[in-house]
């Protein structure tokens, strides 16, 4: 049998008791024939922790520094697992990310993957040791420092090892069961599914499911990587994430038009009120907004108004980027000559996502007739080819999600969903 690649994320490993039961399911792959390794993130918030110890030390952590600061979280987890997994008898070894050869750009808090060169995981492999690797960091080709993946990264480290080890299957361990056609959290009528493409887990991630980490969606995409997504706290079967052709019709429901309803509420808004309507006045509202490294979700620019000759440009971007872009636009005024900014920070996104969509009408229709039913005002709206989102007042994303979720028949009859573990943080 072949290689698997195991992820276990941080609540899965919280604490001792955590990393003693994740072991005993590491051994347990073992036993059954395969080659097994595990790529480990660190334990419960410690990552969050390591942050709050940085920003106390000093309110801008130099990046470097920060990296080999939060790069440790990951080498507490991958050194006490193997410590457990030795207990039980069998040999598990732990490299860092630099060891288990993932080379990155220099970009640290974001760095991305440019080579896996995991000689000495097949070197363990060989000799049938069980290897366990830090998630979420990696070393820099040009500068040699250590680099992180960017929150949430370890999915992509188990991703790439994966692909680069060519093992059978990337399995994906955290505290729920699978991918649901909500998060659970707030939708417990969410149900499991079973199966679901790449470009759909993709659009999902992309609007605030919490699932996957983006870039590991994106990698395993572009490899046919099989992800079986799952929970360290139970047997059940998860979701697996494949390419479209894999997801067949009788995996889907009935209603197999939308596949799920996914929510952010990590989104401000900005309103630039009273732009002159005058040829490159957006250019230079979003040159700013650009350089002060920025990234832009949804845009609206109203008609404008035939007395002023003024509009209203508004925009969403993440709110932890909300006070460098709201810097940078300042600046602007006198230059632009807009009348004043607006940023509000409690709204959340709701998206709806299915690949049937493209060729089904009326979707965006049933959506918003829900939303209208259930009270809740639409702010924004963008599409894709298979996704409707709207950005609503934060107060009403969890209406806004269970309107959804009922309109289009998502949920089960019985209460599916079990959400073993985390913090939330
Ligand atoms: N520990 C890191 C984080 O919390 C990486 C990960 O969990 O994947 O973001
Ligand atoms: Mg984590």
């Amino acid at each position: 049998m072949g290689i698997v690649v195991q992820k276990y994320g941080g609540s899965s490993v919280a604490d001792a008791a955590g990393v003693k039961r994740v072991a005993q399911r590491i051994i347990a792959t073992k036993k059954a024939g395969h080659d097994v390794v595990v790529v480990v993130s660190a334990m419960g918030d410690t990552t969050d922790e390591l942050i709050d110890l940085a920003n106390e030390v000093t309110p801008l952590p130099p990046a470097r520094e920060l990296d080999m600061l939060l790069t440790a979280g990951e080498r507490i987890s991958m050194a006490v697992l193997a410590m457990a997994i030795q207990s039980l008898g069998f040999d598990a070894r732990s490299f860092t990310g630099s060891q288990a050869g993932v080379i990155t750009d220099a970009e640290h808090g974001r760095a991305k993957i440019i080579d896996v060169t995991p000689g000495r995981i097949v070197e363990a492999l060989g000799e049938g040791a069980i290897a366990i690797v830090a998630g979420f960091q990696g070393v820099s080709q040009t500068t040699k420092d250590i680099t992180t993946l960017g929150r949430g990264g370890s999915d992509t480290t188990a991703v790439a090892l994966a692909v680069a080890l060519k093992a059978d299957v990337c399995e994906i361990y955290s505290d729920v069961d699978g991918i649901f056609t909500a998060d659970p959290r707030i939708e417990p009528r969410a149900r499991k599914v079973p199966r679901i493409s790449y470009e759909e887990t993709l659009e999902m991630a992309a609007q605030g499911a919490k699932i996957l980490h983006l870039r590991c969606v994106e990698y395993a995409r572009r490899y046919d990587m099989p992800i079986h997504v799952r929970s360290s706290f139970s047997d059940k079967e998860g979701t697996w994430v494949v390419k479209a052709e894999d997801v067949t019709e009788g995996d889907t429901m009935e209603a197999a038009i939308i596949t799920g309803v996914a929510h952010d509420r990590s989104q401000a808004k900005i309103t630039v009120v009273g732009v002159p309507d005058k040829v490159g006045e957006a250019a230079a509202i979003f040159r700013a907004v650009a350089e002060a490294q920025t990234n832009i979700d949804m845009i609206v620019q109203n008609v404008s108004a035939a007395a002023t000759g003024r509009t209203d440009i508004s925009f969403t971007l993440p709110r932890a980027e909300g006070q460098a872009a709201m810097a940078a636009l300042s600046k602007l005024e006198g230059e632009v000559g807009y009348e004043r900014l607006q940023y509000d920070d409690s709204v959340g996104k709701v998206s709806v996502v299915g690949a049937g969509m493209s060729t089904a009408p009326g979707i965006t229709a049933t959506f918003f007739a829900a939303l209208a039913d259930a009270g809740v005002n639409i702010e924004m709206i963008s599409t894709s080819e298979i996704r409707v989102s709207v950005v609503v007042a934060e107060s009403q994303v969890e209406a806004a999600v269970n309107a959804a979720h009922a309109a289009y028949n998502l949920g089960s009859d019985e209460i599916e969903a079990v959400v073993y573990g985390g913090t939330g943080r």
